[in-house]
C-alpha cells in the first residue's frame, strides 16, 4: 500500500493519498480545493489513478477539492450517507467497504462533530479520524448538527473499540501532531481520559471557540463538493 499524509498549512487539514501500488487506484480523502493541483501531480508522477475523492463530512472550515477532482480526473465523489449534500456520486454507510484495488476501507459511523461524519479505517491497521478523535483532542460540537453526547459515543464504542496499535491520522492538527494510536489517545487525550460522558459534555459546553472564518463560504460551496459556481 502506498499512503502518503498531505498538509494545507492555510487550514491545518491533512489530506491522505490511499493507493494499491499493485493495479495503481487510488482514493484521496478530504482533498482541499486550494491543494487539488499538488494533489494531482503527486498521483500523476507516482502513476496512479484516482478513482475516488472521499469526504469524511461536510467541512466548515476549507472548501472540498472534491468537484474539482472529479472534473480534472473523472474521479467519483463519495461522501457519508444523510451529508447534506447533493454532489456526490456515491454514498458510504455505516459498516460499507470501498475497495481501493486490494485495500479496504471500510466507513464507521462517528457522529457528533457532525450528523453524518464518517471514520475510515484503512488496510486494517489505520483509521483515518475526520474530526471526530484529534490526536489529544476532538472536533468541536457547536455547530453543524453537533452533539456533544453523541461525539463521546462515537469515539469511546467506535473507534476506542479497534485494536489499540491501530495507527491514528486525523483530519486537522493545529499542534504539529501527525499520528498517533489508538492506545495512545485511550491513555492521553485531555478531552476523554478519566472522563465520563456529562464530564465530557460539561466540557465541550464550555470550550468558547471562535466560529470558523469561512463557514459562510465553505457550507453552501461544500454542499456542491466544492464547486462554487454550481452554488446557486
Ligand atoms: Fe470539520
Amino acid at each position: 500500500m502506498l499512503f502518503r499524509q498531505l498538509f494545507d498549512p492555510e487550514t491545518s487539514t491533512y489530506t491522505y493519498l490511499v493507493a494499491d501500488e499493485g493495479n495503481g487506484e487510488a482514493a484521496l480523502i478530504d482533498p482541499v480545493l486550494a491543494r487539488v493541483d499538488r494533489d494531482r501531480r503527486l498521483i500523476e508522477e507516482l502513476g496512479l489513478t484516482l478513482e475516488y475523492a472521499i469526504e469524511t463530512h461536510l467541512h466548515a472550515d476549507h472548501v472540498t477539492g472534491g468537484g474539482k477532482l472529479r472534473e480534472l480526473t473523472g474521479c467519483q465523489t463519495v461522501i457519508p450517507e444523510k451529508a447534506p449534500a447533493t454532489c456526490a456520486d456515491r454514498v458510504l454507510q455505516d459498516g460499507e467497504v470501498l475497495q481501493i484495488g486490494e485495500i479496504p476501507v471500510r466507513a464507521i459511523a462517528t457522529w457528533g462533530h457532525t450528523d453524518s461524519h464518517m471514520a475510515y479505517l484503512v488496510n486494517r491497521d489505520r483509521v483515518l479520524t475526520g474530526d471526530s478523535l484529534l490526536i489529544r483532542g476532538c472536533g468541536r460540537t457547536d455547530f453543524q448538527s453537533g452533539d456533544a453526547g453523541t461525539l463521546y459515543d462515537s469515539i469511546s464504542q467506535r473507534l476506542f473499540a479497534l485494536p489499540d496499535e491501530t495507527l491514528v491520522y486525523p483530519g486537522h492538527d493545529y499542534r504539529g501532531y501527525t499520528v498517533s494510536t489508538i492506545g495512545e489517545e485511550k491513555r492521553f487525550n485531555p478531552r476523554l481520559a478519566r472522563r465520563d460522558r456529562s464530564d465530557f459534555i460539561e466540557l465541550m459546553a464550555n470550550l468558547n471557540l471562535p466560529h470558523p472564518q469561512r463557514i459562510a463560504e465553505a457550507l453552501p460551496a461544500n454542499a456542491q463538493c466544492g464547486c462554487l459556481s454550481e452554488t446557486p
